[in-house]
């Protein structure tokens, strides 16, 4: 199947070509003949796998054929990279359409406040926005929903898992209730299901297996005390020669005293969390995404969503509280078909938590040796809250041979 056999309004074929898409993905396949048809949608579909086209071009298709000078559409995802990105890809296709976007999300900077109050008020046919943001704007008054035809939620377990379930819930009555719903999300855990329920008119429901964008990454992880770590993250980055890396921690402070550490250790590494205003992580991410400098220090926030291609490694410097993030995380690297490494650092606190993420993936992770230079870590005990030591001085250190890479990384869904 081609992009020609969905026909799509020519313009927005056009945008397909520009793009340089040539083969529609599987989630592209399934869902955009669907969306086509009017239908309401619920697909578990992770990022990496072409999920933002296939909910963009049909949504582009209605509004092409049925041109409005009035919001139509409405894009909820649930931070502002990846609203960005999303609005990013919507210029793309939308070059033939003269189809206009407004991205709306949340930041610290009240000249972007009024920048959105003025486009929203000049008007536009598709917002895509976080919901947060989007809500504060809506109670002022001046964003016109009621003419919506086509409601997307992007990633909307990251949604619900951030709190945005009572915006959702606000946003979702200000729209009409006839309209065409889709509704994107990473995994599929009951509360999903139950907004889902809410928000769908007898959805049909497509299943994107989650193995693709893991299956060919490495994966491994080190046990350590929090006091080791520092060390052992210097000593991987100094064996590699590596343009691109993430290192995720789960906490802001965490990130910024680790920059800090290895800047003065000497590694071009640069920051992106919350603290930092809007501009300055748009700056940040495009300088990495053109490989200005190697290292990414992050929490959290672009674990989802964030599309950067062909990261060489990932490191967990904390276990992901959620298993669903470990995958999100590793899905970073090894996209496209290229192989990459994904390093997890397990605390003695953290050993039960990756165990859930072992079950979760259906795979038992390869526990690599400590380099002689860190010393011996805990043991991995999981079940016990504290472990013995267990002495790995003999080893070599690492290689990437040694890892194991994973049969399949198929997460059941419920
Ligand atoms: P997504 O899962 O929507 O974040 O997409 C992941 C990446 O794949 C993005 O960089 C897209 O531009 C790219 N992509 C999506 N679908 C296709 C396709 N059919 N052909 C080529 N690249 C694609």
């Amino acid at each position: 199947m081609k992009f020609i056999d969905f026909n799509l309004h020519q313009n927005v074929f056009e945008g397909v070509e520009a793009m340089g898409f040539e083969e529609p993905s599987p989630v592209q396949k399934l869902v955009i003949p669907l969306a086509i048809q009017g239908k309401d949608l619920i697909a578990c579909a992770q990022t990496g796998t072409g999920k933002t086209a296939a909910y963009l071009l049909p949504l582009m298709h209605h509004l092409s054929i049925n041109r409005s000078s009035k919001i139509k559409g409405l894009i909820l995802a649930p931070t502002r990279e990846l609203v960005l990105q999303i609005d990013q890809q919507f210029q793309g296709f939308a070059y033939y359409t003269g189809l206009e976007s407004i991205a709306i999300y949340g930041g610290n900077d009240s000249s972007v406040w009024e920048q959105q109050r003025v486009a929203i008020e000049r008007g536009c046919n598709v917002l895509i926005a976080s919901p947060g943001r989007l809500l504060s704007h809506l109670n002022l008054g001046y964003v016109d929903l009621k003419e919506l035809e086509f409601l997307i939620l992007d990633e909307a377990d990251k949604m619900l898992d951030m709190g945005f379930v009572d915006d959702l819930v606000k946003i979702i009555s200000y729209i009409p209730e006839k309209r065409q719903t889709l509704l994107f999300s990473a995994t599929m855990p009951p509360k999903i299901r139950t907004l889902a329920n809410k928000v769908c008119k007898k959805p049909e429901e497509i299943n994107i297996a989650v193995s693709k964008p893991a299956e060919g990454v490495l994966q491994a992880a080190y046990l350590v005390y929090d006091n080791q770590k520092n060390k052992l993250i210097a000593h991987l980055l100094a064996e590699k020669e590596l343009d691109s890396v993430i290192i995720f921690s789960s906490t802001k402070q965490k990130v910024k005293s680790l920059v800090g550490d290895l800047v003065k250790a000497g590694f071009a590494a640069k920051a992106i969390h919350s603290d930092l205003e809007q501009s300055v992580r748009e700056s940040v991410m495009r300088d990495f995404r053109n490989r200005k400098f190697p290292i990414l220090v992050a929490t959290d926030i672009v674990s989802r969503g964030i599309d950067i291609d062909n990261i060489g490694l990932i490191v967990n410097y904390d276990v992901p509280h959620d298993a669903e993030d470990y995958v999100h995380r590793v899905g970073r690297t090894a996209r496209a078909s290229s192989t990459g490494v994904a390093l997890t650092f397990i605390n003695p606190t953290d050993i039960q938590r990756f165990a859930r993420i072992e079950k979760l993936i259906g795979d038992t992770i390869y526990k690599a040796p400590n380099p002689e230079s860190i010393g011996a870590g805990p043991a991995y005990e999981p079940g016990k809250t504290k472990g013995g030591n267990r002495n790995y001085s003999k080893s070599k250190g690492n290689k990437n041979k040694n890892f194991r890479k994973p049969s399949g990384h198929n997460k059941q869904s419920n």
